[in-house]
């Protein structure tokens, strides 16, 4: 049998036929995390996967996104409390959004801090060029949940930080190509290490992923972990599985939204 495969990081509101990649992974049995990148797209996205209990959809304001949509956290904080996950979330220092450091700031406070008064939740975090910033917020909220560090490229120090911390990982094909990733990937839990693709983003070969592509990834983890690609992946499933039966805030599994 097929091992059904962990994409815990996808866009699938912003592919061309995001109904098509729904009966993609509902055919496949691929069990999914659907992120929003604003608030307002939570209720058409979520509506998407509302006959697949695989496929979960997370509420987010991305952080290359927080200085255009900041004024829809009043919707992020009316949707939060229907669903488990939020994502996608976080900072970005990179060059073309350090000027916005500020409202980003503070957007990702707004979060969790929301998420802690909600009694936490499942967060897909992004760190690009910001790592030790988002250590410090999660360190300020610490009942904001089980944080999920998506395409981490912090440096090793960092990293180790955030494995005390008790942070979850997401790794896809598109992180696994450097020799700098994979040193990374060697240094994570292999019990607290998820796959993701980041479609429509994350383009390999020219293309863009697909929900689901996780095979590099767990070809990857699998020689980082002296084992087969199958047995990465297995690993992956039984990960996934103890995440989802932690406790958090939100709807139950049984409750279907989120
Ligand atoms: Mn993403």
């Amino acid at each position: 049998m097929t091992q059904r495969a962990v994409d815990f990081h996808c866009h699938l509101d912003l592919y061309p036929d995001p109904a098509a990649m729904v009966r993609r992974c509902a055919d496949a049995g691929t069990y999914v995390l659907s992120l929003t990148t604003t608030p307002k797209a939570w209720s058409g996205t979520s509506a998407l996967a509302k006959d697949h209990l695989r496929i979960r959809t997370a509420l987010g304001l991305h952080p290359e996104l927080a200085h255009e949509r900041w004024k829809e956290l009043p919707v992020f904080d009316e949707f939060l409390p229907r669903t488990r996950y939020v994502g996608e979330v976080g900072l970005d220092g990179s060059p073309d959004y350090r000027p916005h450091h500020a409202i980003q700031a503070r957007v990702f406070e707004h979060v969790l801090s929301r998420c802690s008064a909600n009694g936490g939740r499942i967060l897909s975090i992004h760190s690009r060029r910001a790592a030790t910033a988002v250590l410090d917020a999660l360190e300020r909220h610490r009942d904001a949940g089980i944080p999920v560090l998506h395409w981490f490229s912090g440096n090793s120090k960092e990293l180790a930080r955030a494995v005390a911390m008790g942070c979850w990982f997401s790794v896809g094909p598109a992180m696994v190509a450097g020799a700098r990733g994979r040193a990374l990937l060697s240094a994570m839990p292999p019990d607290r290490v998820l796959t993701e693709t980041d479609g429509p983003f994350a383009v390999v070969d020219g293309t863009a992923l697909r929900p689901g592509e996780v095979e590099g990834a767990c070809s990857a983890l699998g020689s980082c972990w002296g084992i087969s690609a199958q047995e990465a992946s297995q690993r992956v499933l039984s990960s996934f599985r103890a995440l989802m039966a932690v406790q958090v805030g939100g709807p139950s599994i049984s409750g279907g939204a989120g």
